[in-house]
């Protein structure tokens, strides 16, 4: 009884709501259609004969031969005419962390409020680069996803991972030097835990429990820390984080609730190790060798590694210690390889950016497209950027609450970018997005217009 009065109350609110603002509506909505495209569907490196798309509430109902005959002046249609430009799939970044508005040491500095008001600024400027999803791969973005959502902010849709959960000592322990030895040894938790850009557990019952709070919280994916990392302070780059038992434990509360585990891991011990495991995503893998990418590849793995991060010309802030520096320069002599073993051997590879701290740093997510060209084809690096992310991002089962992204087919949702010039034969017309990308739709809304 009480479900029934319930759902009549949803039911009417959501015709209320859809009477007065029907860009939000449930009830049937206009046709978008747009004309005279030539279409990248995300996985096949050719582009279609002049089409058009027919857009129905947030989804593509169909994709037909251009008739060349003009549209019907249908008060139920709206339509854009393409001029025969390039129409791709909306981008997708698989690795950002959205709420790392400042350097991490820094975080601990400002209101909270603060930080996040930031964060829904540079999700709208994520989604005017073109990224109509984003996979967060680390801090509390479960609000901010929240606020997009409902139509309240401009941004990406976000698959949030929640806080990364990390060993004591691992690349999620942000505690300071000062800081309780241990935190269980009546210590307080640490600020940045509070807040939720990670967390520490040891042992196969703290990391099984960890993982469900991340997954209790609406984590679309968990992910854990497997390895040295370069930015934090205590973890040597060759050290391996959690052992087979923990690494098993998180993967089977993931999959228990549908979905995986990613892991920030660089060397072939500990990504060895976490694909043992059944860990299904590899973050960054820089320092991976031969043998280990090829048992990735056999498993149907995902490498997620960055190369603009990397580049010389990265606005990347300069690290505090001596030791960070050292990190950085063995990962980063080891992109050079891996991207060529992961070229050869045709590994399924990611495109994320990773790119956190300033708005600087944010803004170089475009730059990403051209860093990879020294490995890839422009046409590879498009799809790792829509199609192959949008098969990463499956991965999260029914914990997506969306549908198909990626691609430009039927049925899949309409995240759709019309762009002057062809990335396929130069993705770096991506590369300048305020003046190239003509026109965003997100949801099967139009985001940008400047046709
Ligand atoms: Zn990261």
């Amino acid at each position: 009884m009480m479900c029934l009065r319930r759902l009549a109350g949803t039911t009417f609110l959501s015709l209320a709501i859809g009477f007065f603002a029907p860009l939000h509506a449930e009830v049937a909505e206009p046709l978008l259609i747009i004309h005279h495209v030539r279409i990248f569907d995300g996985r096949h490196p050719t582009l279609s004969p002049d089409s058009a798309v027919v857009i129905s509430g947030n989804h593509i109902l169909s994709i037909k031969p251009e008739t060349g005959s003009a549209v019907a002046d249908d008060p139920a249609t709206r339509s854009i005419n393409g001029g025969g430009r390039v129409l791709l799939p909306g981008l997708i970044d698989a690795h950002v962390h959205l709420s790392i508005v400042v350097g991490v040491p820094q975080l601990r500095d400002y209101d909270p409020g603060y930080l996040f008001a930031r964060a829904g600024v540079e999700a709208r400027a994520t989604l005017l680069r073109g990224f109509t999803t984003v996979r967060d791969m680390a801090g509390p973005t479960f609000g901010l996803k929240q606020a997009i959502d409902e139509g309240l902010m401009e941004g990406p849709r976000i698959f949030p991972s929640g806080a990364m959960i990390s060993q004591t000592s691992g690349h999620a322990d942000f505690r300071q030097r000062i800081d309780t030895p241990q935190r269980r040894w009546s210590g307080r938790i640490e600020g940045l835990e509070r807040l939720g850009y990670g967390l520490i557990a040891d042992g196969v019952d703290e990391v099984t429990a960890g993982v469900r709070e991340q997954l209790r919280l609406g984590a679309t994916q968990i992910k854990l820390a497997a390895g040295g990392g370069v930015s934090s302070v205590y973890d040597p780059i060759d050290s391996v984080q959690y052992s087979d038992a923990e690494l098993r434990a998180a993967v089977q509360a993931a999959s228990d609730f549908g979905t995986y585990v990613a892991v920030h891991a660089y060397t072939p011990t500990a990504i060895r190790r976490a694909i043992d495991a059944g860990v299904r995503s590899i973050e960054h893998a820089q320092l991976i060798d031969e043998p280990t990418l090829k048992e990735a590849v056999a498993r149907g793995v995902y490498l997620s590694p960055q190369a603009f991060l990397f580049a010389a010309d990265s606005p990347v802030t300069p690290l505090q210690t001596v030791a960070q520096r050292a990190k950085a320069k063995v990962v980063a002599e080891g992109l050079d390889q891996m991207m060529q073993l992961a070229q050869k051997y045709h590994a399924k590879v990611a495109f994320g950016t990773d790119l956190v701290g300033a708005p600087q740093m944010f803004a170089g997510e475009s730059r990403e497209f051209g860093a990879r060209l020294r490995w890839f084809s422009s046409a590879e690096i498009l799809s790792q950027a829509t199609a192959i992310n949008g098969d990463l991002l499956a991965l999260s089962g029914s914990r997506n609450l969306y549908g198909r992204l990626g691609v430009v087919e039927v049925g899949a949702l309409a995240d759709l970018l019309i762009v002057d010039g062809n990335p396929l034969e130069d993705i770096r017309v991506l590369e300048t997005p305020e003046s190239t990308l003509r026109v965003i739709v997100k949801d099967g809304r139009v985001v940008k217009q400047s046709l």
